[in-house]
């Protein structure tokens, strides 16, 4: 792997501006309706697509509605409305035990705050991120998944390998009224310009800002 370059300051608030601009268009790509479902549809959607998510919660929506609709269910009742997921027996587990939880300890409500969510099973930092901002509008951090992890070291922004690291570097660098995007900008800047194994660098708005870590 090439050696990692960091960014300096002033090139990160440029791309960062750049690319909030350019997909200003983009929103959450998970269907929800609430916070019950969208902690539902991200416990499903790791190291799942988001399509296949979103092709399957239609159905399990309809059945299972509350959160004691899930707490209450057998795991074998729920893994065939997801077993097109990866690990459909465990976040299945996961999923129950984690309403049971939410009946028993949060008077049936998903809670609002990093430190309850992160008691849940199956959900990490990325999960409780993403339901604060889009299910409750609080923005403490930026969810770090496969797309952000990538870009950040390619583009400079961290050389780290933990998605726990990684947030934190991202914190410091990026200005918060950006936090709440940034992940998604990133992930659809991954999907549309910089791909994995040929970056379209030739067309890219920050190739001459970006110092093509790995490329
Ligand atoms: S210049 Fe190339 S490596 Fe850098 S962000 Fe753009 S596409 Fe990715």
């Amino acid at each position: 792997m090439v050696e990692f370059k960091k960014l300096e300051q002033k090139k990160v608030d440029e791309i960062v501006n750049i690319l909030e601009n350019k997909y200003s268009d983009i929103k959450y790509y998970l269907n929800f309706n609430g916070s019950l479902q969208l902690l539902i549809a991200a416990i499903l959607s790791a190291q799942t697509k988001d399509t296949v998510v979103n092709s399957l919660t239609p159905a399990l929506f309809a059945k299972y509605k509350k959160v004691s609709d899930f707490a209450y269910s057998k795991v074998t009742d729920l893994i065939p409305f997801i077993k097109s997921v990866s690990f459909p027996e465990n976040k299945a587990k996961n999923i129950v035990e984690c309403c049971k939880i939410i009946m028993e300890k949060y008077d049936g409500k998903v809670p609002d705050n990093m430190e309850d969510l992160l008691s849940l099973p199956g959900v990490g930092r990325k999960t409780a991120n993403t339901i604060l901002i889009n299910a409750f509008g609080k923005i403490e951090g930026i969810p770090v998944d496969t797309w952000v992890i990538k870009l950040s070291y390619r583009i400079g922004l961290s050389s780290n390998k933990k998605a726990d690291d990684i947030e934190k570097d991202l914190k410091e660098e990026i200005e918060k009224k950006y936090w709440k995007n940034i992940a998604y900008v990133l992930k659809e800047h991954g999907h549309r310009i910089c791909q994995s194994m040929k970056p379209k660098c030739d067309i890219c708005p920050i190739n001459n800002l970006c110092p093509k870590n790995g490329v």
